[in-house]
């Protein structure tokens, strides 16, 4: 990373790790043949994919690597796995399995793929959330119907933080016999996830937030759950066109392996992620966002009252400190995040929220440099608003 620089946005995109990036590095020079090629050069590929399902496999724990779908990025998995099943379902109900319902939080690649379905002429509901982003089981419930074709709601949220019941949610949906996804993009590496005891049929993730190369996702497909391809095609089981990213498919692989050896750098993330609140809460009218024990251990969301999170945010890259704050409208005035929307944080708090992701390469000294940044970053803003607009 580039010295100097304190990278606390591993939520947005995390760094290649070395170990990852030597792995691939085969697979960009001499190890370049398709791995759907039948002489040995392309088997030696096909072996490399191969062996990168079964890490992928394993960190899930899934029944095996034949579970495992290899696509573009999260969001494409996130796609595949909602529009996948919908279709299906509509196709094998005869028309009658026409509804899908998703949660208020959902990142953009779900919320967009369920308006496209509405658009095609399915019915959708929106599953609201409490004041920590949480979906109540009994809200969930409301939502369902005799035609509920696919559920999905994440398993941890991008911008708060906040992790979902999801064993809960799908048993809900498997009494009732409907589909299940979620997205666990933010969750993977991060905290235990285990397809059998979450209980789901489809689960998502994304290379570059488990510090693989962007360009690389997969998607989890419970052995006997069908979809109907996005991307037509006869790789990976016809249930996804396109000749595999192998390099990128071996990142992702690599880095699976070293989530799973290394299950305790959560606790460590945790430790930091304490030291962030804490520090951030010594100054005057700051508040902690998200469920406070239910959360990432790497996402911190805080809010400054009254101020403009984005002038927070390019205070401190002057600094030298990235960090993020919700998406910026139009008109270049900080608008609340549909997430922060949907928990009812008033706007005056809302505006004001930044978050702060670790990851790994995250340490004392990053979070020393930030503490140490953020107090006059945040009184200087707070002064600017206080001059009166005819000296702005
Ligand atoms: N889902 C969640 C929760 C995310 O945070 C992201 C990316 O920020 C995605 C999906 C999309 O992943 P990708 O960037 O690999 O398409």
């Amino acid at each position: 990373m580039t010295p100097d620089v304190v990278y606390l946005d591993h939520n947005a995109t995390s760094p290649v790790r070395p170990e990852v990036l030597e792995a691939m590095l085969p697979f960009l020079k001499d190890d370049f043949a398709n791995p759907n090629s039948a002489y040995a050069l392309g088997q030696r590929t096909r072996a490399a994919v191969e062996a990168a399902r079964a890490h992928v496999a394993r960190l899930l724990n899934a029944s095996g690597p034949d579970e495992i779908v290899f696509t573009s990025c999260g969001s494409e998995s996130d796609v595949l796995a909602v529009v996948g099943a919908a279709r299906q379902a509509l196709r094998a109900s005869r028309g009658k399995k026409n509804h899908v319902v998703c949660s208020a939080i959902e990142h953009d690649a779900v919320r967009l793929a369920v308006r496209g379905l509405e658009a095609d002429g399915f019915e959708a509901t929106t599953v609201p959330v409490d004041e920590y982003g949480r979906v109540e089981a009994q809200a969930l419930c409301r939502a369902l119907r005799p035609s509920t074709a696919i559920v999905s709601i994440m398993h941890a949220n991008n911008e708060i933080g906040t992790l979902e019941p999801i064993r809960e949610f799908s048993q809900i949906c498997r009494e009732r016999d409907i589909g299940f996804h979620t997205d666990a993009v933010q969750s993977v590496g991060k905290v235990p996830v285990d397809v059998q005891s979450l209980g789901v049929d489809l689960l998502s993730l994304s290379g570059h937030k488990i510090n693989a190369p962007k360009g690389v996702g997969a998607l989890f497909i419970r052995r006997g759950v069908r979809l109907s391809p996005v991307i037509t095609g006869h790789q990976e089981k016809n249930r996804r066109g396109g000749t595999e990213n192998v390099a990128g498919i071996v990142g992702l692989g690599r880095a699976c392996r070293l989530a799973l050896e290394e299950v305790s750098h959560g606790a460590e993330l945790l430790r930091l992620r304490r030291r962030i609140e804490e520090g951030c809460l010594r100054i005057a009218e700051a508040r902690v966002n998200g469920h406070p024990t239910e959360r990432l251990p790497s996402t911190c969301h805080v809010s400054f009252r009254g101020i403009d999170g984005a002038a927070l945010v390019v205070a401190l890259d002057l600094e030298g400190i990235c960090v993020s704050s919700g998406p910026a409208c139009s008109t270049g005035v900080s608008e609340p995040s549909h997430v922060l929307r949907a928990t009812g944080l008033d706007p005056v708090w809302a505006r004001g929220g930044i978050r702060v992701s670790l990851g790994w390469g995250s340490r004392d000294s990053d979070v020393d440099r930030f503490l140490g940044a953020l107090p006059h970053a945040v009184e200087k803003i707070r002064q600017a608003q206080r001059l009166p607009s005819s000296v702005l």
